[in-house]
């Protein structure tokens, strides 16, 4: 059997109808995991889970937004209702800068909004996850995997940007912390630094040519990311192979950072 067979496994992918979420839960169905895709649209997740029908893994969809704690757990409970156990969960959810604008402009109101999406999700999300997962640690079961989308924007300066830069660096640091706080029961905590990916978030940005034109020398890889690149790490991060690999950021990137 392979080490990245997921076969019985269990993983929630928040934002998992689309872009990047969309290519962890297909890589995680086809290596045979049974996944549950969270995200606040039905008819998104409806077609999501149809490009997933003959995969071995078990697709469910729930309804759920991430910064509504009711709505997470609602969610969690009817994922366990349906399949028993929660193995891993991807923290994937999150929304864009937008309208980027100067920091004296920002508002109370998009500040607020970006925190409690991208970051306040991932703690309830993550914390649902992970009071499931100790407690079947403390009764012998003890494997769990929490993965947050993180960005590049934790680590470079992303000038009018700095709501959206400020979540994603926190999730740095709140995986590093949890990754030691829950190692010891079987729980590892990682998060991944995407680079320039094609979807709905990155689709304005990317149509504009002199963006392009700016930014495709800067990638080593002399591609944008397609959200297909994220399934091998998916898969990796929610398999035995990564037991001893946790508290730690991965840049996936095309060599971006490095150049
Ligand atoms: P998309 O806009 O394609 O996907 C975002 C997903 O998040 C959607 O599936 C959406 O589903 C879901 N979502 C948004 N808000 C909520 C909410 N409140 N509750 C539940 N689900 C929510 O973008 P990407 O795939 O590009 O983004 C995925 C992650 O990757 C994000 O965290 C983003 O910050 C990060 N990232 C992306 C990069 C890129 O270049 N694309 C670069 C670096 C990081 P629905 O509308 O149904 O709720």
């Amino acid at each position: 059997m392979s080490i990245f067979d997921l076969s019985g496994r269990v993983a929630i992918i928040t934002g998992g109808n689309g872009g990047i979420g969309l290519g962890i839960t297909q890589a995680l169905a086809a290596a045979g995991c049974n996944v549950s895709i969270w995200g606040r649209n039905a008819e998104k997740n409806k077609s999501a889970a149809a490009t997933m029908a003959s995969s071995p893994g078990e697709v469910d969809t729930r309804i759920c937004d991430v910064s509504d704690p009711a709505s997470v757990k609602e969610a969690m409970k009817a994922t366990l209702d349906r399949f028993g156990r929660v193995d891993g969960c991807f923290a994937n959810a999150g929304i864009g800068g937008g309208g980027r604008r100067a920091f004296i402009d920002r508002t109370e109101e998009e500040w607020r909004k970006m925190f409690a999406t991208n970051l306040d999700g991932v703690f309830h999300v993550f914390q649902v996850a992970a009071r499931h997962m100790t407690e079947r640690a403390e009764a012998g079961d003890a494997f769990g995997r929490l993965v947050a989308t993180s960005s590049l924007a934790s680590l470079f300066g992303t000038a009018r940007n700095e709501h959206y830069a400020g979540t994603k660096a926190a999730i740095n640091a709140l995986v590093r912390a949890l990754g030691v706080e829950l190692a010891r029961q079987g729980v590892t905590a990682n998060a991944i630094l995407p680079g320039w990916i094609k979807s709905e978030m990155t689709a304005g940005i990317m149509a504009n040519e002199k963006f392009v034109a700016n930014v495709m020398p800067r990638i080593p890889a002399r591609r944008f990311g397609e959200p297909s690149d994220f399934g091998g790490i998916a898969v990796y991060l929610m398999s035995k192979a990564s037991s001893y690999h946790t508290a730690d950021c991965f840049v996936i990137d095309g060599g971006y950072t490095a150049f």
